[in-house]
């Protein structure tokens, strides 16, 4: 009798075991796959935010301004800043577009031009340049990854990112009253190797040039250099784009904060990243509300900005991110219910302190 029960538990505990630890091969292709999530959960998604929205990353150059405008009326969002990525003449016609379109509903961010850099006067062209630029109305300067991964001085050397031959730049931007964009290095994804433990495998595998595996200038040290720059131009406001390219290590971005306070962080095309850790994500949020500047990095549509705002203001849990369908990551997120006050510095107030009047 007892070695009867004892072995139907046996059995029991076998296919229990065999249950749990069951494990499968199957062959369908990782782009292939497709899976529906069958969570039944509210869809809160707003129209239009609570509050008016500036969006302040984006890139409109190929843009109507008639059609963009259209866009923004129809969800709420009352200026964009297009982040031009044209330099020199074609950088001042597409400002005026734009300022020709609606000085109230757009501003102009200028892109540094590295063409002349081996010329003996590089520093004083910029210099001027950049004057011209703020005296057309553009607001701002922007170093993109550029520098630190592939921009190379004169005698065809890596220019470090805190190379002090560029500090005029950033005292003249102080003294024009300007902020200077930093998007500098990129996710840590894109510094690791390209294989199955990559979290963006499938964006890598189909854009394997995005990968800096292996740059000369690992991600960690790109962005130390970056913040030394912050640290050495205190007078200076600095944007640091995409969360400060960090979003993956918040605690990080939280040090830099509290060590420098001319530095504000964008949010733009990181809503993956802050999204699938929403409790971390809004900590961060309500610590350093008056940091953190909207902007999506993404062509305006409705739909778009619509999910952003349900991003922000909603608790809608495990939905996609805008721009889920380029597979940055197989993950979905989570919403961040941000309070009024915090929602309307984000959305707004912050930025209008870094725009002119
Ligand atoms: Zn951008």
């Amino acid at each position: 009798m007892v070695g009867f029960v004892k072995a139907a538990m046996t059995a029991e505990k076998d296919r229990f075991v065999s249950m749990v630890s069951a494990k499968a091969k199957v062959d369908l292709a990782l782009g292939d796959f497709h899976p529906r999530s069958e969570l039944v959960t509210p869809d809160r998604t707003p129209t239009r935010p609570r509050f008016p929205v500036i969006d302040y990353h984006n890139h409109l150059d190929s843009m109507e301004p008639d059609a963009v405008l259209r866009v923004m009326d129809e969800c709420g969002v009352e200026r964009v800043v297009n982040i031009t990525m044209q330099v020199g003449q074609s950088a001042i016609e597409i400002l005026e577009r734009f300022r020709g379109a609606s000085r109230r509903r757009f501003a102009t961010i200028a892109w540094m031009d590295w063409a002349g850099i081996g010329r003996g006067d590089f520093i004083r062209l910029s210099l001027d340049s950049l004057e011209r630029m703020v005296e057309r109305g553009a607001c701002g300067i922007k170093f993109w990854k550029d520098l630190g991964l592939t921009v190379r001085d004169g005698s065809g050397d890596l220019l470090r990112v805190d190379d002090e031959r560029l500090a005029p730049l950033f005292d003249k931007a102080a003294e024009l009253r300007i902020p200077v964009m930093f998007h500098t290095a990129d996710p840590s994804a894109f510094f690791r190797p390209i294989d199955s433990a990559n979290e963006r495998f499938e964006e890598l595998a189909a854009h394997p040039e995005w990968s800096f595996h292996g740059a000369r200038f690992g991600k960690d040290e790109l962005l130390a250099q970056r913040d030394r720059v912050f640290a050495r131009h205190p007078r200076t406001t600095f944007v640091c784009a995409h969360m400060a390219e960090s979003p993956e290590d918040l605690e990080y971005v939280a040090r830099l904060l509290d060590a420098n306070p001319n530095v504000h962080v964008d949010i733009g095309a990181r809503t993956a990243e802050l999204g699938r850790q929403p409790y971390t994500a809004r900590r961060f949020f309500l610590r350093f509300a008056d940091r953190i500047l909207f902007g999506t990095d993404l062509l305006p549509d409705a739909g778009m900005y619509r999910l952003h705002f349900r991003f922000l203001e909603t608790a809608d849990e495990y939905f996609e991110y805008p721009s889920h369908a380029s597979r940055q990551g197989r993950w979905n997120i989570y919403g961040l219910n941000l309070p009024d006050d915090v929602l309307m510095k984000v959305y707004r107030t912050n930025a209008l302190k870094l725009l002119p009047e």
